[in-house]
């Protein structure tokens, strides 16, 4: 099985994609992570991000698909979830070139939808642990039942930078979901319920 995972931030795209990796053996792609390691082990598209990374650019998409295709080449085993990529349009084109030329069809785009002011209050009511770093929301209160550390909010999660974030997800990556559409391959999932729900909605539309 070959995925691609779409949704908003604050969707609950980690916690589902956890399972599929625990439940079902796929392998996760993120392309942060693959970046990150292409740069710590100084691979040549490792050795070019790094430049890119180091003067404050974005490193351009050919660098990242390049990554991408060569992550997806190694993987063994039932299959993978792309995670956080593609995020636009072109590189949605430019990732399907890249795969046919070794033989990948990604079977299945997930999108998991949420409504905006749902995501607004997950995100906002989410708190952090000052010490061991743990996640958790706000009805824990102000200390951590793990540590004991002191729980806060973190800049990323206050309204106005969830807003924020929304509006860019939107904007670019929420016609991937037209995309996925029109290729046939777009299932649609409704994040909205609670965690097991959704993951049975999963299981049940992808017939696992
Ligand atoms: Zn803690």
């Amino acid at each position: 099985m070959k995925l691609v995972l779409l949704g908003a931030p604050g969707v609950g795209k980690g916690t589902q994609s956890a399972r599929m990796v625990k439940e079902w053996g796929l392998t996760h792609i993120s392309t942060g992570d693959i970046l990150r390691q292409a740069v710590a082990h100084k691979t040549p598209l490792g050795v070019q991000a790094k430049a890119y990374m180091d003067a404050g650019e974005l490193v351009p998409d050919f660098i990242v698909i390049g990554l991408v295709k060569s992550r997806i080449s190694e993987v063994a085993g039932p299959g993978f979830i792309l995670d956080g990529f593609p995020r636009n349009i072109s590189q949605a084109e430019a990732l399907d070139k890249e795969l046919s030329d070794i033989g990948v069809t990604l079977d299945r785009a997930v999108s998991i939808d949420v409504d905006r002011e749902m995501i607004v209050k997950r995100l906002t009511s989410r708190r952090a642990c000052e010490s061991c770093a743990r996640i958790t929301n706000m009805s824990e209160g102000d200390k951590c039942s793990a540590c004991g550390g002191r729980l806060v909010q973190r800049e990323d999660d206050n309204e106005q930078t969830v807003r924020n974030r929304l509006n860019v997800y939107d904007s670019s990556t929420a016609p991937l979901v037209g995309y996925f559409r029109d290729k046939g391959i777009l299932t649609e999932i409704d994040g909205s319920k609670s965690v097991d729900e959704v993951w049975a909605d999963i299981r049940m539309t992808l017939g696992r």
